[in-house]
């Protein structure tokens, strides 16, 4: 059997202080915390078992949440890899590696953070680069990455449901980026990233290819209809798009309360769909927790559970009401006689912009779905204080990247220095040749 040994003073990294106990220069660090960080002396080992822990506050951190669409994180990639044909070819635009080597500074810098959403996975899945991909998103999300689209859009049905009761169906909801996130966006991060390898089955790839292919020529369909449906305007179509949302969650249900019957009687063989329910399966037993909490009988459950998802209330769930207004929007253009489609990834566009974009301080999207949110009545009601960035005013980006550097106080930059060293900043553009 072989054996490992190692080296304890790896885990102990500079810079390098004196040490209180034996003065050479050797006490680095040793774990940085979210709020403090501890050092140990590399030579005598101190502070050893007996001795109490040397421990470091650090200030609290409020960071600028940035979301980055597939594209940012795509441009980056192939200015850094020298093994993509963009790059052998020499079409780089030098745009995408000066803004690497910006985002990858403040990030360093702890002033802002990009968290990875599972849309970054599932479309990187589908490029022949998906560990080069995994790897960017992971390096400027530190680990933070977003619940999907179906735990958020819950959390906020609950919300609007509550208000529902309470007779304020148009309060706003009180969900915070905190609350929609695996992991700890203001947390100062440690310098390793630990990033597990994980193995895709070629199998899940290609549903995914199909399932994205498959909404696409519905989506498809969608469009021509809208093509012809020069007598209809914004509103119709916006009443359309979330009035579907609630009869869409109760055929679900029903059809999974079906499945669940036939299954129980032995008519049918329980697939993963039966044991991995869908999302709004479990947002209706939600529901019913919220109608019971605010003391209404069993027996009206079902009668306000179909009210509320046939009610108007549902308007003013966030994910319902942006990608219903983004729906409305690609209807208005269609009918106004645009002749191509959008392109293939626009449902998945749409569905990250609408349940993402209210918990950033940022996002850069593409230029078709900005164009959107600029226009009437979006500009308006999908305003969440999130600025909105894309290829259309790149140039702004980096000057709102710029400011947040600017504006950086120099005791921060100092403490950077004391947990990180002086050369941490550098951005790492070897990402990709170190290896
Ligand atoms: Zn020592």
């Amino acid at each position: 059997m072989e054996t490992f040994k190692f080296d304890p003073k790896i885990f102990i990294s500079p810079p390098f202080i004196k040490c209180p106990k034996c003065n050479e220069e050797a006490f680095g660090v040793l774990t940085i915390n979210k709020n403090s960080y501890t050092r140990r002396c590399r030579e005598c080992f101190f502070p050893k078992g007996g001795d109490r822990p040397q421990i470091y506050d650090l200030p609290k951190l409020n960071k600028e949440v940035i979301y980055l669409d597939q594209l940012v994180i795509s441009e980056m990639m192939k200015s850094l890899n020298p093994k993509t044909k963009a790059y052998q070819k020499g079409q780089l635009d030098t745009f995408w590696l000066t803004l690497f080597e910006k985002l990858d500074t403040l990030s360093k810098l702890q002033l802002i953070i990009c968290p990875d959403s599972n849309y970054h996975t599932n479309e990187s899945l589908l490029s022949p680069y998906f560990e080069q991909l995994e790897r960017l998103y992971k390096l400027l999300s530190h680990g933070v990455s977003f619940y999907d689209r179906g735990t958020i859009e819950r959390f906020q049905v609950y919300e609007n449901m509550k208000n529902w009761i309470a007779g304020r169906p148009d309060d706003p909801i009180s969900i915070d980026v905190e609350d929609v996130v695996h992991g700890d966006i203001n947390a100062w991060r440690d310098k390793l990233l630990i990033s597990i390898k994980r193995e895709w089955e070629e199998g899940g790839i290609e549903k995914l290819r199909q399932d994205r292919d498959q909404i696409n020529s519905g989506f498809l369909e969608t469009f021509t209809r809208w093509q012809s449906e020069t007598d209809k305007d914004f509103d119709y179509w916006f009443h359309e798009e979330w009035s579907a949302y609630g009869r869409l969650v109760l055929q679900v249900y029903f059809n999974y309360l079906k499945t669940y019957v036939e299954v129980a009687i032995g008519k049918t063989e329980p697939t993963t769909n039966f044991i991995f329910p869908p999302d709004p399966v479990v947002l209706i037993h939600e529901c019913h927790r919220v109608l019971r909490d605010a003391g209404l009988p069993d027996t009206v459950l079902w009668d306000k559970t179909v009210e509320y998802f046939s009610s108007p209330s549902l308007r003013h769930v966030p994910t319902i009401k942006i990608s219903s207004m983004l729906y409305a929007s690609l209807a208005r253009k269609a009918a106004a006689g645009q002749k191509s489609p959008p392109t293939k990834g626009m449902t998945n566009d749409i569905g990250m912009i609408s349940s993402l974009l209210p918990y950033c301080d940022a996002i850069f999207i593409d230029n078709e779905c900005h164009t959107y949110l600029t226009e009437q009545p979006l500009c308006d009601e999908v305003n969440y204080g999130t600025k909105i960035f894309s290829p259309n005013n790149r140039d702004e980006f980096m000057e709102y990247l710029n400011s947040i550097e600017a504006a950086m106080p120099t005791e921060h930059l100092e403490k950077v220095s004391e947990v990180y060293g002086s050369t941490w900043c550098k951005p790492y553009t070897t990402l990709f040749t170190d290896e």
